[in-house]
This record gives structure tokens, C-alpha cells and sequence, in this order.
């Protein structure tokens, strides 16, 4: 984990009051306490997190919450979040897709169970099984993949079904899960802990969906299969599917701050407040004269004279290009509009008359203080999913629990 201190050494520039010379800084630059770093860097607020479980809890009739910290935990930090996340007593658990995630999770210590959704092979299977990660059981052949596991181990592979009730991704088709599931109790080698499914997210096709979870659990249970926990809901489900709320919820983005999927009724049945912050700081500030442009392909042009100042972010960070249609930074107390082109590493927002920042400046691009820079109003100001915004966030940008 990167701290604060870590990361403005890293950046190799000393902190004050330590034994290393400062830098010479020129006049621009020179206000004082300023963290001399230029970012970006992501800030993972601990407090909002902790408020948006309690919520996501709450909203979900305080059933436990396996809470989903696939892609690095939604691009706050797989590491930084878990562990905040692992304390809570409404948190049953962690699921992740990639097999790596999990390892990790288990190498850092964490102990709650931990669900693998994806596919690992034989040999990471046996490794997962060891550090004591439930496998997703779904495939054909999963008596002999058990069976491996079990010879290599010595015990019973802990897994869950995953059950596929027609979003055609994952899992066992649930039309002919039964006597798959007959003969995979049969063997013996397995320890079902839970039985799931995901949703299409189709208002209309959701019911049938819950229709066809609950049908095969209740045969399956009539032919005495033990199950384990049943869970359904996404963040969508959390918050428009209470029927499907069964022994526990799965929801990923909802924990982070952002919407799944109608924001403004979602808002306000239970707020969520972003726990991500993109930041950086004001490395160039310039004054247009008419006429002057900014950035690639010159869409921006200074019809009267204005400031602009220039922030180093940009795509490869996972700051959305379409941000110059409507998105904006905030600098001090104001919101400036992102103009021009947004590039690999730098974007630039329009300032206006005066200069009213200065290089050094932070700037908020991503979060919780202003409504317009919420991970979901930067999504549909920048013509992105919310989805997107968050999990294409640059995993080597230092994150900074606050
Ligand atoms: C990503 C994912 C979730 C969490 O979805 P959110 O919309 O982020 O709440 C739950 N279940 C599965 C299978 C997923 O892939």
C-alpha cells in the first residue's frame, strides 16, 4: 500500500520539516503547505465507504453483504478497499472474477470468505482452494476439476453454484442444472457454501430470472442438495429488486458511491457519496488571446481573451475523453469546464477573465465535493457508463487513503 508519505517520496521531492534540501520552487508555485506533488493520485475515502455499506446495508433489509471488489475494487484500490471493508460487521465477504484478486487478497491477510466468479485452472484452483477461496462451480466436467482439487488437497473443495437463469454468461444453465448438480453432490468432494446468479438487468426479464433461481432451488432442495446461501442482487437489485434480496447481497459499485442505473430515484431512496477522488495539481497556467487554441485537432479556439490552466491527467489515467463535452474540474472553490481535446496525460480547463488558479493548485476531477463532478454526473457529462469511469481508473495511479 502506497501512503501519502510514501508516494511524495516516491515522487522524489522531500517533505518539509524532514532532513532532504526542498527543492528551489519558483514564485508561481511558492504557497505554503502545499503537498509539492503534481499528481494525479487517487484518494480513497474511508468514511465514505463505511457510510455507503451501512446504507447499501440498510436498503438491503440488513442482510449480510458480499460485497464485490472485482477490477481492483472499482479502480479505488483492491488492497486499500478490502481492508477497509474487512472490519464491518455487515460484510459476509469479498467476491472478484480474476483468480489473481483472490491470491491477493488471501497474501494480505484478509480472512473473510472470498468468492472466485471467474475461472481458475487446475493448478491455481488447488493454490486458491488452499488459502481457503470458494470456487465458482459451473462447468461440465466440475466432478473431475473437484476431484483434482481434492486429491491435491486433501479435503472438500469449498464452492458455490453458479447458476445461469438466462443472462447467457456465466454459470450452468439452470434448464438442465439439476442432475448436474445431482451428481456433483454425489461425488462428495464438494462443500456448497452458496448458490447465485446475475441478472440481466431487463425490468421485464429479472422476475423470470428470480422465477427460475427460485424454482431450481426449491427442487434442487426437494431432492436433498444443500444449497448454501442464496444471492442474486447487484446494486440494481439492491435497490430496485427487494424480492430478490434473499440470504445476502452482492453489490459492487453501490459500496464505491455511484448509481447502478437510474440515479436520480436511486438518490433519493438511500444517497450514496462517492469514495473516490481523482486529484491532481495545476502544473501550467496560460492566458488565450483570440484566436488561440488548445490541445489536439484545435477544437477549442479563444473567442475573447480567457486563462486557461492545464492539469496533468488524462486518458491513460482513465479520465474520459468525451469529458470535454460537458464535464468539469474543481479548482479551489470553482468548477471549470474540461475544453479542447482531453490527452494521454494532460486535459485543460477554461479559467475565464482573471487567473484565478495558479500552478500548484488542486483540482478535483472525481468526487464527492460538488454534485457535478459525482462519478455519475461525470459519466453522463462525458457520454460514459458510470461503470466505466471508475474501473478504467489507472491501477499504478497512487491511491491515498483519506
Ligand atoms: C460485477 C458483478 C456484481 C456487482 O455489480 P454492481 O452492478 O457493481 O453492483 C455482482 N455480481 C456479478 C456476477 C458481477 O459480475
Amino acid at each position: 500500500m502506497i501512503d501519502r508519505r510514501g508516494f511524495i517520496s516516491a515522487a522524489g521531492i522531500g517533505l518539509v520539516g524532514n532532513s532532504l534540501k526542498m527543492p528551489e520552487r519558483p514564485a508561481a508555485t511558492a504557497t505554503p503547505n502545499k503537498d509539492p506533488a503534481y499528481g494525479p493520485w487517487i484518494e480513497v475515502d474511508s468514511e465514505a465507504l463505511r457510510t455507503n455499506v451501512a446504507r447499501v446495508y440498510e436498503l438491503a433489509g440488513r442482510r449480510p453483504i458480499l460485497a464485490v471488489v472485482k477490477n481492483n475494487a472499482y479502480g479505488l484500490g483492491l488492497q486499500e478497499t478490502a481492508s477497509i471493508l474487512e472490519p464491518m460487521p455487515e460484510i459476509g465477504g469479498f467476491a472478484v472474477v480474476k483468480p489473481e484478486a483472490a491470491a491477493d487478497l488471501r497474501t494480505w491477510g484478509l480472512e473473510k470468505p472470498v468468492l472466485l466468479m471467474g475461472l481458475a485452472d487446475d493448478d491455481a484452483s488447488v493454490e486458491l482452494a488452499r488459502k481457503g477461496v470458494e470456487l465458482s462451480l459451473y462447468l461440465d466436467d466440475s466432478v473431475a476439476r473437484a476431484k483434482h482439487v481434492f486429491e491435491a488437497t486433501g479435503s472438500k473443495v469449498a464452492g458455490q453454484i453458479y447458476l445461469d437463469t438466462g443472462m447467457g454468461r456465466m454459470g450452468i444453465e439452470s434448464h438442465r442444472a439439476l442432475p448436474w448438480l445431482a451428481d456433483l453432490s454425489s461425488s462428495g468432494l464438494v462443500d456448497v457454501r452458496g448458490t447465485f446468479m446475475a441478472f440481466t438487468e431487463n425490468p421485464d426479464f429479472d422476475q423470470e430470472q428470480l422465477l427460475r433461481f427460485k424454482s431450481f432451488a426449491d427442487q434442487a432442495k426437494a431432492a436433498g442438495a444443500a444449497l448454501g446461501r442464496l444471492h442474486a442482487a447487484s446494486s440494481n437489485g439492491v435497490y430496485h429488486l427487494p424480492e430478490a434480496h434473499l440470504d445476502m447481497v452482492r453489490p459492487g459499485i453501490a459500496l464505491f458511491g455511484a448509481y447502478p442505473s437510474r440515479p436520480d430515484e436511486e438518490r433519493a431512496k438511500q444517497a450514496l457519496t462517492s469514495a473516490v477522488r481523482l486529484c491532481a495539481r495545476v502544473v501550467r497556467v496560460q492566458r488565450l488571446r483570440i484566436g488561440d487554441g488548445v490541445s489536439y485537432g484545435r477544437n477549442y479556439v479563444a473567442e475573447q481573451p480567457t486563462w486557461t490552466a492545464t492539469l496533468p491527467v488524462g486518458h491513460t489515467d482513465g479520465y474520459p475523453r468525451g469529458a470535454v463535452e460537458g464535464a468539469q474540474a474543481l479548482i479551489g472553490e470553482q468548477l471549470y469546464p474540461i475544453i479542447g481535446a482531453v490527452s494521454a496525460s494532460h486535459c485543460i480547463v477554461e479559467v475565464g477573465d482573471e487567473p484565478l488558479v495558479a500552478v500548484g493548485d488542486k483540482a478535483v476531477l472525481l468526487g464527492s465535493d460538488r454534485p457535478e463532478i459525482e462519478p455519475n454526473n461525470i459519466a453522463e457529462a462525458s457520454s460514459s457508463s458510470v461503470y466505466d469511469i471508475l474501473m478504467h481508473l489507472n491501477p499504478q495511479l497512487p491511491r491515498v487513503v483519506v
